[in-house]
């Protein structure tokens, strides 16, 4: 089962998606983790990185899709892959396509997870103070930025997995064991169909 985990800056992707990866042991392709791993390496590509994270613009389709091309060949035997933070932009959303045809791969589901731009506000102010500012992409006028990145680029992939019939809409506004819970109803009855 291959899965994309979708939706604005903190609607919670990231939590569903560790959940996820160790109830059903999929792998988790986390490409915000992966570019911060890339800026902690030090290297040049890295630092280019790191300033186009703190101002809250995306990284180059070029890069996202070369980053994940290396990674979605998947291992033998494993059970599938959750993508989180990926596709973000309609571009990379056609180059995933390619990618899974070259593979005979196919994603069973979209999980968009909807919640308000106040709420995602408030959830960010609350990371903040919780992890001292860790992320420097996560102060108010970073988020801000982010959440009308998401709007102009992110948003239209949407109606791309609608069209293909994979968009399934979850209250992220829900608390996180409501949200669970829906998504397993989804995942639930995948995992039923696939044995039956
Ligand atoms: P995240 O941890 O998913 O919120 O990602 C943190 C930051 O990494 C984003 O605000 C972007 O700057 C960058 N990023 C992550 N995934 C992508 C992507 N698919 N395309 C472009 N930039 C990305």
């Amino acid at each position: 089962m291959n899965i994309i985990i979708f939706g604005p800056p903190g609607a919670g992707k990231g939590t569903q998606a560790s959940r996820i990866q160790s109830e059903y042991k999929l792998r988790h392709l986390s490409t915000g983790d992966m570019l911060r791993a890339e800026v902690m390496s030090g290297s040049v590509l890295g630092k280019q990185i790191e300033l186009i994270l703190a101002e809250g613009e995306l990284v180059p389709d070029t890069t996202m899709i070369e980053l994940i091309d290396s990674c979605i060949d998947g291992e033998a035997g494993e059970r599938g892959f959750i993508l989180d933070g990926f596709p973000r932009t309609v571009a990379q959303a056609h180059a995933l396509e390619e990618m899974l045809i070259k593979n005979n791969k196919n994603i069973d589901h979209v999980l968009y997870l909807k919640v308000d731009e106040d709420e995602l506000v408030k959830r960010i102010m609350n990371r903040v103070k919780e992890t001292g500012g860790a992320r420097s992409d996560d102060n108010e006028q970073v988020l801000k930025q982010r959440i009308s990145v998401y709007k102009q680029q992110t948003e239209p992939v949407l109606p791309f997995y609608k069209d293909r019939g994979l968009l399934k809409e979850i209250n992220g506004m829900a608390p996180i064991d409501q949200v669970s819970a829906e998504i397993d109803a989804v995942l639930k009855g995948n995992q039923a169909a696939a044995n039956a």
